[in-house]
Formats: structure tokens, sequence, C-alpha cells
């Protein structure tokens, strides 16, 4: 059993239960039978382990290519538990379009502990170099940003951090390992939201991090049952059977998104469209060479004097709401919503104007999907 969407129907094969299930099943025991004082058992308590968890940390491990998984109770949860293997006094380079919750974590959280952060524009090397000081230890960042889809090259971010022997860590929510697996272009550790495409349904709050070596992973198990900031074993069953349709699920988001922006092309009402499967650009240029796919999410503006706000209460198959990922369509006004906290001067300089709006497309019917737009832009 080699091939990707193999592995993702079938995991590792589970025969520890005498049923013949086909699937794991929901291990709700928080504590386990010693059969003597001193026996050494797998299991003693389900913070430190839990068989249905355990089965999804090594799915997604599995799937990333990597040495070792472990889910969290979110995805914010996964990025503290990997951020805390860092010390006080250390230094990390950020990427400056990260996840809102992640900035927030680090800038109000983690500068409390004394960890350093510089923000940068991931997509050019010389920036990251220019900024590496001596207590510098790792990258940060995600290949896809959100919402202004700007790609950032992995490979080429790895180079540099190997080079000053620093750590790369990717938060890979937006592409998953069906478009892009990070530790296979020298990253070290990989984060999810699997809130998201992993799981995919909206129905589940989880994180997962993957570490490329057993050094690295001693470090996040660690934090992960000191912590405590575990997946329970039913949201870890619902990540579980997301994660087998992902392959079916990603194809209809790629060719959904590939129809619409099609679409979007042609209407006089859009001013920019942001989705690196439009070529002439470099975010193209990476995504091609890195990605096995452009993603779900398209990001566009309208054209000034056009109310977005109209336009995105105007859908009514396409859902208002934040998160992205799942089957169904989401549709939002970053400003808004999704990016609501920054000053109104940060989101000018990130790009981010009133007249954006960001899809999250979902695997309904397209045509549908793209009747609805139309519907709502003909409003306007
Ligand atoms: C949603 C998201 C997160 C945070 O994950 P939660 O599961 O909501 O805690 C982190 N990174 C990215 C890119 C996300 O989209």
């Amino acid at each position: 059993m080699t091939e990707f969407d193999t592995k993702l129907v079938h995991g590792t094969t589970q025969k520890d239960n005498n049923t013949g299930a086909v699937n794991v099943p929901v291990y709700n025991s928080s504590t386990y039978i010693y059969p003597s004082v001193d026996a050494k058992v797998k299991y003693d308590y389900a913070r430190s382990g839990n068989p249905t968890r355990n089965y999804l940390e090594q799915q997604v491990a599995e799937l990333e290519n990597g040495y070792r998984g472990f889910a969290f109770s979110s995805g914010s949860a996964a990025i503290h538990a990997v951020l805390a293997i860092f010390k006080p006094g250390d230094h990390l380079i950020i990427g400056k379009e990260i996840y809102g919750g992640t900035f927030r974590i680090i800038n109000e959280f983690f500068k409390r502990w004394n960890l350093e952060f510089t923000a940068v524009d991931t997509q050019n090397p010389e920036e990251i170099e220019e900024a590496i000081k001596s207590n510098t230890k790792a990258i940060y960042f995600e290949s896809f940003t959100n919402p202004l889809l700007h790609v950032t090259s992995v490979k080429k971010t790895a180079e540099v951090a190997k080079k000053h022997h620093l750590l790369t860590i990717v938060d890979n929510t937006f592409l998953s390992p069906y478009l892009q697996r990070p530790l296979d272009l020298g990253a070290d550790i990989v984060i999810h939201s699997a809130t998201k495409y992993l799981s995919g349904h909206s129905d589940v709050i989880a994180g997962m991090a993957v570490a490329k070596d057993a050094k690295i992973a001693e470090r996040i198990y660690f934090n992960q049952n000191a912590i405590g900031s575990t997946l329970s074993p039913e949201d870890s069953n619902l990540v579980r059977r997301g994660i087998q349709t992902l392959a079916v699920r990603m194809d209809r988001h790629l060719s959904n998104a590939q129809k619409i922006v099609e679409f979007l092309q042609g209407r006089s009402e859009i001013a920019k469209i942001y989705y690196p499967g439009i070529a002439g650009s470099k975010d193209h240029e990476i995504a091609q060479a890195e990605a096995d796919g452009f993603g779900g999410i398209v990001s566009f503006e309208l054209k000034d004097g056009l109310d977005s706000t109209k336009f995105v209460e105007g859908t009514k198959l396409i859902q208002l709401a934040v998160s992205l990922g799942a089957v169904e369509s989401l549709i939002e006004l970053p400003y808004k919503m999704t990016h609501a906290e920054l000053s109104p001067e940060e989101q000018l300089k990130a790009g981010i104007t009133h007249q954006l709006v960001r899809l999250s497309v979902g695997i309904e019917d397209p045509k549908d999907l793209i009747a609805d737009l139309a519907n709502s832009l003909n409003q306007l």
C-alpha cells in the first residue's frame, strides 16, 4: 500500500480488537488497567496516550512523511505546543501574513515569556536572511497565506534555515498533505488546523503537528502531555473519518475553485482576483513548482463603489461565515470578520481592503455556486 489516496482511506491497518470492525474504535477510557504494579503498559492515562488519538496521529504523520504526529484540541493548541519548544531569549522569524490567531498567541502570549519575533515577507529569502540574529532558532510561515494567497517557497526557505541551523515550521492548513508535503521540501515541523480541510465538515475544532525526527517529536510530545491540550477520542475519530475523503473532496474543491475563478474573470464587477492558479505571478510559479494544486480558497476585490457587505449578505447557498476548508461554501469580508482585529492602518498595509471578499469554495455543484454568485453580483 503505497499510493497517497489509498493511504487516506486505509491508514494503518488496525487489528487490535476482537470484533472485525473495519474502523479503529473510539476508546472512551481515561485510564487503563495495570496487570501488576511493575507492569510496563503501553497506555496508562489518556492525556499521555489514547489508541483512537494515536491512530489519527500516526495517520497524519504518514501522510506528511513525518516521524510522529500529535493531535491537539485546536490548531491554536498545536501552534502553542510547537512554539513552546523554544525558550525565553530565543528569536523566531515569522511570515508577516500568518493567521491572526497565531499572531495573537505570539504577540500577546509568547512575547510575555520573552520569545522574540521578527515578521518578514517570507516570499523573499533575502529578507529572511537579513532578519537572522545570533539567537534565531526557527522560521515559521504559511506557504499559502490568508486571505491574499501569497505563496512562499518551502524549499528556498528551508535552504536558508538549514544554512543557519534553524528549524523550518510550516502551517499547512490551506493546502493539506494532499496538495503539499512540506517535510519532503525540507521543513522540520508541519502544523494543521484540522478544523479545516483535514476534517472537512465544519463539525470539529482540532489541530495537528507532525515532526520530522525523533528529537523534535520528543519535545512536542513533552508539551502535548504536560500542557494537556490533547484531542478527545470522539473528535479524533471525526478527523480520522474526514481524512478518508480528503482526496475526493480536494479534487472537487480544486475544480470548483478553477471554474469560479473563470466565472469571476468574466464579470465586470470584479477588480482583482487572488488565486495562485492564475498564471503570471510569482505566487503561481512557486505554487506550480511545490504544490499539487492551487487550493480551494479564492479571494477577490469588488470594484470601488460596489457594496461588498450587500454582496456577501446576498448569496443564498454560499453561507456568510468565517472558517474554511469544508464541504459547504463559505463567504466572508476579511476586514469586518476574520481580520477585524487589525487596525485600519494594518489592514491597509496588509492589502485587506473593504472591497476584499474571501470565498472558501465547497464541493457543491459548481453551476449552483456560480448562479448564486451571479445573482448576488446582479443585485449590486
Ligand atoms: C484556522 C487556522 C488556524 C487556527 O486553528 P483553530 O483550529 O481554529 O485553532 C491556524 N492556522 C490557519 C492557517 C488557520 O486557517
